[in-house]
């Protein structure tokens, strides 16, 4: 592609920006086993405010494990994961805090969620499922959380579709849905899990469409894992590549797309290309 001078600059600029954000969120040491299964192996992150990062790598290799531990879906065996210098805690002298304390938490760090299966409530309007979070954890009054639900929905597009049913729906307006709900508690953190991989190819570009206005217009912080290569390239300010339950390689997209160091990523990347 071609770039003009303008272009450069704003990347210049973007980086130099986000090189200079304080830290949103910090992942360390971070250790996940599934019964004799070490999924993590040791996971250690930075990830700057307004910052996008790509996740990349094979399947298995613990990348959505890392997303739900992260949003409190799941608990730590080792490590810490701590969120604007605060760390949250999974665990009150070695025991799982309880799903209370832990929904408290997670709205307290401001964490939303994008899942690759959109995991929508299927008897509920497009508005009412993103009223939802409004109303059950922040606890916004109903026509207010209404209110905000449309306003989200007209931000992803959706406006004329705020009273359809999830079946209604295509596949990329019910993802453009849950991004709409992820983005209801206001969060400081918006992880993505493989947003687009459950798409038809035919319904990709237009949920990547909104992702790329909340992080390049918006500045969200962003985690995303992802198979699209093209998106990483254009959104990510750095790309991570994870293998195995570890961090194999990370740095500019530039430098981890086109010029990958470790053997497992070289392989990685010329498969999904
Ligand atoms: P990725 O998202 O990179 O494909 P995952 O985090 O989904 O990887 O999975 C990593 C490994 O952890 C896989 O081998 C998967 O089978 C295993 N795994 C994930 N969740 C569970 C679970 N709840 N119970 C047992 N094994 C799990
Ligand atoms: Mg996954």
């Amino acid at each position: 592609a071609r770039v003009n001078g303008a272009q450069v600059a704003s990347a210049v600029s973007r980086a130099e920006a986000v090189r200079r954000a304080r830290v949103a969120l910090t992942i360390t040491g971070v250790h996940k086993a599934f019964a004799e299964h070490e999924v993590l192996r040791g996971i250690d992150m930075e990830i700057r405010k307004g910052e996008v990062v790509a996740l990349l790598g094979p399947s298995g290799s613990g990348k959505s494990t890392l997303l739900r531990l992260i949003n409190h879906l799941e608990t730590l065996d080792a490590g810490t994961i701590s969120f604007d210098g605060i760390e949250v805690g999974y665990r009150d002298g070695g025991t799982a805090l309880p799903e209370r304390e832990v929904a408290r938490q997670r709205v307290q760090a401001g964490v939303g969620m994008v899942f690759q299966h959109f995991n929508l409530f299927g008897h509920l309007t497009a508005r009412e499922n993103v009223a939802v979070p409004l109303r059950w954890v922040h606890r916004v009054p109903k026509d207010e959380a209404l209110a905000e639900a449309d306003r989200l929905l007209g931000r992803v597009g959706l406006s004329a579709r705020a009273h359809a049913l999830p079946r209604q729906l295509s596949g990329g307006q019910q993802q453009r849905v849950g991004i709409a709900r992820a983005l209801a508690g206001r969060p400081q953190v918006l992880l993505l899990d493989e947003p687009t991989s459950a798409l038809d190819p035919e319904l990709v570009q237009e949920v990547l469409e909104v992702v790329r206005s909340l992080a390049l217009d918006e500045g969200l912080t962003m985690l995303i894992a992802t198979h699209q290569l093209g998106f990483a390239r254009e959104v990510a300010d750095r790309v991570v590549f994870m293998a195995e339950g570890r961090v194999l390689e990370q740095g500019s997209p530039q430098q981890v797309l086109d010029n990958p160091q470790h053997p497992t990523a070289v392989r990685f990347l010329r498969a999904v290309h």
